[in-house]
């Protein structure tokens, strides 16, 4: 049976670290980091995610801001409001949280964001320089499954690393760091979608298998070979009759079966969720200290 990957309890570490480190910043320079989160529309979860990130800066002393805008709002009025935040120096970072309405374009608003505050790392800049394996913002899941990977003591190099997704927020910038030519990652990385075949092909290959699909208990234990490692980003929400609110939350691997396979693995909830808002807060931090020095 597979070691669990506390999640929680690595992102609980890390927060605590940040708030030591936060006050530090403050107490040296003057400077307290600054969040700025803009939320458009009603999206039960992603203002429930925005709600979330808002309480972590508070909880660790980062300063934050929340504009609520509604679903009809203009482009402009949001570029306006980013290109307002470029220009505040109490702002280290700006989050759009997304998805935004239809008639706004995302990647004009993405592209407004100053790179420098760039914490989702969304931006092309960001983008381009994790390309490069330059220094720069890496999106903050990607980010706390690399995270997750190097406190855990799992090895990489050299290892067979399969991610299923090829998103841009997840899958692609995931399979781009673990296949960097630098510690914590030298994998030999397969890069998965839908257009694969016979998924389970490639996945019982798989050293270490990354599932960032959205298709609830996909991977099942057939499909993994014995000792592997399973990151399940996947968050999916799955009927459930026999539990009070109706449903219950899944990955994109079924727990039971893989977990008697893999020698660890990440629950959902509990595994990559938590190290996502830890890792944004790490992100802005990173951001104040920057603008500071
Ligand atoms: P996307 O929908 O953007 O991407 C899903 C990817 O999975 C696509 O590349 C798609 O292929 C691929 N895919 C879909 N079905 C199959 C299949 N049957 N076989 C192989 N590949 C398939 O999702 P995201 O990357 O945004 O998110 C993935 C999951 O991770 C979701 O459950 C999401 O909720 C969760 N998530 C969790 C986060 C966290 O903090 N825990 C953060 C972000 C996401 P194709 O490209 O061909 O369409």
């Amino acid at each position: 049976m597979a070691q669990i990957i506390d999640g929680k309890a690595i992102a609980a570490r890390i927060r605590a670290e940040l708030k030591e480190k936060t006050q530090v910043l403050f107490d040296t320079t003057g400077v307290r980091p600054g969040l700025a989160l803009l939320l458009v529309g009603e999206n039960s979860a992603s203002q429930i995610y925005v709600r979330m990130k808002g309480k972590a800066c508070e909880e660790i002393g980062i300063y934050s801001i929340t504009e609520r805008m509604s679903e009809d709002v203009s482009e402009a009025v949001v570029l306006n409001k980013v290109k307002s935040w470029n220009e505040d120096p109490s702002i280290h970072g700006i989050l759009v949280q997304l998805p935004l309405p239809n008639h706004i374009d995302t990647n004009k608003v993405i592209d407004a964001i100053d790179p420098l505050k760039d914490v989702d790392g969304f931006h092309p800049v960001s983008a381009g320089n994790l390309m490069l394996g330059k220094p720069g913002f890496v999106p903050c899941t990607p980010s706390g499954i690399m995270e997750l990977i190097r406190s855990t003591g799992i090895e990489t190099y050299g290892k067979h690393v399969v991610v299923v997704g090829r998103s841009n927020i997840v899958g692609r910038p995931v399979a781009n760091l673990l296949s960097q030519k630098k510690k914590g990652a030298n994998a030999i990385v397969t890069l998965c979608h839908s257009a694969a075949k016979d998924l389970s092909y490639y996945t019982k290959q798989a050293d270490i298998l990354i599932a960032a699909i959205g298709v609830a208990e996909l991977i099942k234990g057939d499909d993994v070979k014995e000792g592997v490692v399973v990151i399940d980003v996947g968050v999916n929400r799955v009927e459930d009759p026999a539990l009070e609110k109706g449903y219950r939350i899944c990955g994109d691997c079924h727990f039971e079966s893989v977990a008697a396979k893999a020698s660890f693995i990440t629950p959902v909830p509990g595994g990559v969720g938590p190290m996502t808002i830890a890792m944004l807060m790490n992100n802005t931090y990173i951001s104040a200290v920057e603008h500071t020095i």
